[in-house]
Formats: structure tokens, C-alpha cells, sequence
């Protein structure tokens, strides 16, 4: 029997990780680890400062007071190490991670903490609007995860899904999209006359791009995005090499 592990960064309680576990559920033995509150936007933050509480609130389900990225250590490291999971899901993100924004997306870094741990990862995001359905994009997600326990695809490199609004007209494999910055930062100020700040605000707009992640929710289409955590550009190196000579050499300044 197949071991899922299945997190995310809105926490135990959204919708779209319900939907998901309860999709995945007949395809193996499914563990919950996810952080007991929204940690949207986390990043790839490991907490390392203070202590983790892992607390147990059914049988196969765990909550963490820690990031996406602690989840997966713990629930790999800890709760499943004798017998590690063949797969990490993550999601079903409320709202999209797409092109530029993956970065900041907590969604998408329990995937890759699945990659350094050598496992299998996706990620799951959906758009939300009108006729959004966490039910439409977990019964998809299940059959992506059917193929993904058949193929035992490289654990380097984890798949970034992103869901359209309504039906799916169908299913793109793309590359990322970039992102239009518009908004700066909103100042307002509090009840004693202190300046406080939200960073952003405003719905993101993006370059048109042929073959992006962008494009192809635009377009009604799931979008699959395969992402490695190898972020070197390869093509500058030669043209920085020049660099280990004119700085590198001893003596010289
Ligand atoms: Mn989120």
C-alpha cells in the first residue's frame, strides 16, 4: 500500500486540504501533517529558533505550530521514518502559484522539502473565483497522484499544478510565467497615529507568455510545471568566469 503524506501552508482546516486527503484516501495509507494555522507566503522558512510541537488530532493526522517546510521534516523524519512516504502532496492552495510568485509559496516549498528528502512531490493550487471547485481539482489531483505512484517519477524534480477557474478545457505542461509588480506597499495608520504597511494588495497581472502556467489557466487548462530547486544560471558563468581573475588572483585588489 502506497504512503501519502499531505500538507500545505493554509492550514489543517482549509477546505482544499480536506478535499484533497479525502480524494487521495483510496490510493494508499494517507497521513495529514499540516500546520495548525495559515502559513501562506512562508516560503521555505525551517524553524529553528524555538521549539516544534507536533500534536496528534486523529489517528492519521498531525498538526505542527511550524511552517510547510517543518511539516514535511517532522512527518517524514519523525512520524513516518520507519517507513518513509512514496509521495508528498501538497495543497489545494486557495489561489494560484504561478511564474515568479513560487518562491514565496509555502505550497510549493513542502514540495521541494519532499525533493531534498528524496521523495516524490507535488504541489496543488487552485485559482478561485466563481466557479472554483476544490471537488473538480482534488478529483484531478487523485488521478495525477494514481500515475505519479505508477511511474516513481525523479524526486528531484516536483510538479507545480495549478487549477483553472471553472471546467478544465484540458491539461498543459508549461514553464512559468512572469509576473507584472504594479502595487508597492499600502501605508495606513493605526487608532494611536503609527504608520502601519501591507506589502502588495493588488491582483497580480502577468507578461503573456506561450507555453507559461499563466497562459494556460487563463485559458481554462490545468497547468503542470515541472520546478527543480536548481536556481544557477548556467549561461552567465562563462561570462562571469573573467571574475575569478580579475578578483580572485592574490595580491591584487
Ligand atoms: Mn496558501
Amino acid at each position: 500500500m502506497p504512503r501519502i503524506l499531505i500538507t500545505n501552508d493554509d492550514g489543517v482546516y482549509s477546505e482544499g486540504l480536506r478535499k484533497l486527503a479525502a480524494a487521495v484516501r483510496p490510493l494508499g495509507e494517507v497521513l495529514i501533517v499540516a500546520p495548525d494555522r495559515e502559513q501562506s507566503a512562508a516560503s521555505h522558512a525551517l524553524t529553528l529558533n524555538r521549539p516544534l510541537r507536533l500534536l496528534q488530532l486523529e489517528e492519521n493526522e498531525w498538526i505542527v505550530d511550524g511552517t510547510p517546510t517543518d511539516c514535511v521534516n517532522l512527518g517524514v523524519l519523525k512520524l513516518m521514518n520507519e517507513h518513509r512516504p512514496d509521495i508528498i502532496v501538497s495543497g489545494i492552495n486557495f489561489g494560484p502559484n504561478l511564474g515568479d510568485d513560487v518562491t514565496y509559496s509555502g505550497t510549493i516549498s513542502a514540495a521541494f522539502e519532499g525533493a531534498l528528502l528524496n521523495i516524490p512531490s507535488v504541489a496543488f493550487s487552485t485559482l478561485v473565483g466563481e466557479h472554483y471547485s476544490f471537488d473538480r481539482c482534488a478529483a484531478f489531483a487523485a488521478r495525477l497522484v494514481t500515475r505519479l505512484l505508477e511511474d516513481k517519477p525523479n524526486p528531484r524534480i516536483i510538479l507545480n499544478v495549478n487549477f483553472p477557474v471553472g471546467e478544465f478545457a484540458g491539461v498543459r505542461v508549461t514553464k512559468l510565467g512572469r509576473r507584472i509588480y504594479t502595487e508597492g506597499i499600502i501605508e495606513r495608520r493605526d487608532p494611536r497615529g503609527r504608520s502601519y504597511y501591507w506589502i502588495g494588495g493588488g491582483a497580480p497581472t502577468w507578461h503573456p507568455g506561450q507555453g507559461t502556467d499563466f497562459e494556460a489557466i487563463e485559458n481554462g487548462f490545468v497547468s503542470i510545471t515541472p520546478l527543480h530547486l536548481d536556481l544557477t544560471h548556467h549561461e552567465s558563468i562563462p561570462r562571469l568566469k573573467p571574475l575569478e581573475e580579475i578578483l580572485g588572483a592574490p595580491g591584487k585588489k
